[in-house]
């Protein structure tokens, strides 16, 4: 690990008080994939380059359309049309520069999933669908590669840390999950629940704080409450019992 530079130790002055050189070089020095750059996307990738993360993988393959505009944060009105990942990656680079960033107009399937998480240090999900969600966990629990959830939908959300070997799966925290198709959505919910994952995502990778790990979020922004609950293992989970179980 090499030492911040004086431009590092300039740009993190507010934050390195918090998270100590070592944190900020750890960082640095992580590979982060934010799978969707949609809502929680943008916002998540947004926050990620702000942080520092050294290198982000940002993956989607669909472009800015004019209703993506009350949330997605990342796009202007003249963005109609592009695709969203190179966007994306102009803004992030405006941002900070001294990133690497990988824009992948892809979708996540099981074909592709293999090679969005090669070198892959954190997963955050942006998804808007469990579908893709189930495989982002499948593909943390093969590689071992810690996953952010985090869902929306109105004013609600939800975000929990999945460490393979130490927490239960997707699939054993949200067994039934709600059938695919727009929900209401606003700005405020990603932004909020987006922050959060990222905020996970740091402790993860600097070993501050305590992660959500084996716990949920459950945010109620028309109630302005949080409630954290405990998620169990479901015995019968083929997928994560015997998994990516530390021995
Ligand atoms: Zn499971």
């Amino acid at each position: 690990m090499t030492m911040l530079s004086l431009v590092e130790r300039e740009r993190y002055l507010r934050q390195i008080p918090l998270l100590g050189e070592t944190g900020q070089e750890r960082l640095r020095d992580a590979a982060v994939l934010v799978a969707g750059a949609g809502g929680l996307g943008s916002v998540c990738a947004q926050m990620c380059a702000c942080a520092g993360f050294g290198k982000i993988r940002i993956v989607d393959n669909d472009v800015v359309e004019r209703h993506n505009l009350n949330r997605q944060v990342l796009y202007a009105a003249r963005d109609h049309g592009l695709f969203k990942v190179d966007v994306a990656a102009r803004r992030l680079r405006e941002n900070n520069p001294w990133l690497s960033v990988e824009p992948v107009r892809e979708t996540i399937t099981r074909e592709s999933i293999g090679g969005l998480v090669c070198g892959i240090d954190v997963i955050i999900d942006g998804m808007d669908n469990y579908d893709a969600r189930y495989i982002l966990d499948d593909a943390a629990f093969g590689e071992g590669i810690p996953l952010v959830h985090g869902a929306v939908n109105g004013f609600y959300g939800q975000v929990s840390s999945i460490i393979p070997g130490e927490t239960p799966c997707l699939h054993c925290i949200v067994p039934h999950p709600p059938p695919p198709g727009d929900v209401p959505i606003l700005g405020v919910t990603v932004g909020t629940v987006g922050s959060i994952q990222v905020a996970e995502a740091i402790k993860l990778v600097t070993g501050l704080g305590k992660p959500m790990a084996g716990r949920m979020l459950l945010w109620d922004g028309l109630m302005g409450e949080a409630e954290v609950i405990p998620v169990a293992r479901d015995p019968s989970c083929t997928r994560c019992n015997g998994r990516g179980v530390a021995p």
